[in-house]
């Protein structure tokens, strides 16, 4: 069976059928191997840098736009996985331009992208709040600050993302398992990340959260959004604007997608 073929959306119904929440979302070892994998079997991971264009995201204190930072952090992240040899990687954007939230979701559809990963800058209002999280999909937020950013971030364009519900019965049970299916899977990406993260990169007290964000509602694509850090916070915009810190921050997702790809191995030598 074509590897690429298994990571698809059946895969991941699979594993929702054939595993608790629980069971998907338990501590697991660190990835530690780390072979390259043949070009027409990688996966393909869809880099969304937030913003662009006339949309600058949040604006540091002195002045540098958010949608630079997800810009030149989408293209070190770009780097360190096609080294890898086992990924393809596809950008949402590529320069200073403008892409609306929908396009953004579509493109990821439309490439049959096995990951969706958007990048951010946090602006809170504490300016000594500072440290990275990762968002994932949910119609409530994890709280008044998770629904505040949303808001902000899905502002970036007016167009709300279609709903492609369909009326039979059946369609509708298969829709609700697969985005369950999805759902389980965007929190483990985002349980590795945090993990990568922590002791490393500064992290927000509650650093695994979730909100309504537009670019995470399609419900066939495992994703998650990432708020590298706090432009707000002179510590975190200092650490943001550093190339050094920038390509770690890149080093550690790579690490986190190796360990979230690892885990479905082990899921099917174990089915
Ligand atoms: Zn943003």
């Amino acid at each position: 069976m074509c590897v690429n073929c298994d990571w698809t959306r059946r895969s991941f119904l699979r594993l929702a059928l054939g595993a608790t929440g629980a069971a998907a979302l338990a501590p697991r070892p660190a990835f530690a191997t780390a072979a390259e994998i043949p070009p027409a079997q990688r996966p393909l991971v869809m880099l969304d840098p937030g913003h662009g264009g006339h949309d600058p995201g949040a604006i540091a204190p002195d002045g540098i736009f958010e949608k630079h930072i997800t810009l030149a952090t989408g293209f070190v992240l770009r780097r360190a996985l096609l080294a890898t040899r086992r990924y393809r990687v596809a950008m949402t954007r590529t320069r200073d331009v403008f892409v609306p939230l929908q396009d953004r979701v579509n493109d990821a559809v439309n490439q049959n992208a096995n990951l969706f990963i958007s990048l951010h800058c946090d602006h809170l209002p504490i300016d000594n709040l500072r440290g990275a999280s990762v968002f994932t999909l949910s119609n409530t937020a994890s709280d008044a600050l998770s629904a505040d950013l949303a808001h902000d971030e899905n502002s970036a364009d007016t167009t709300a993302p279609a709903i492609t519900g369909v009326s039979p019965k059946v369609a509708d049970i298969l829709a609700s398992l697969e985005a369950r299916a999805t759902n389980l899977n965007s929190a483990s990406l985002a349980q590795d990340i945090a993990r990568s993260f922590r002791g490393v990169v500064p992290l927000l007290p509650d650093p695994e959260r979730s909100a309504n964000f537009a670019v995470l509602r399609d419900a066939s694509t495992p994703s998650t959004l990432v708020e590298m850090g706090c432009l707000t916070n002179k510590l975190d915009e200092k650490r943001l604007r550093d190339p050094k810190q920038r390509a770690l921050i890149a080093g550690l997702l790579v690490q986190a997608i190796d360990a979230y790809f690892a885990h479905y191995a082990q899921q099917r030598m174990a089915g």
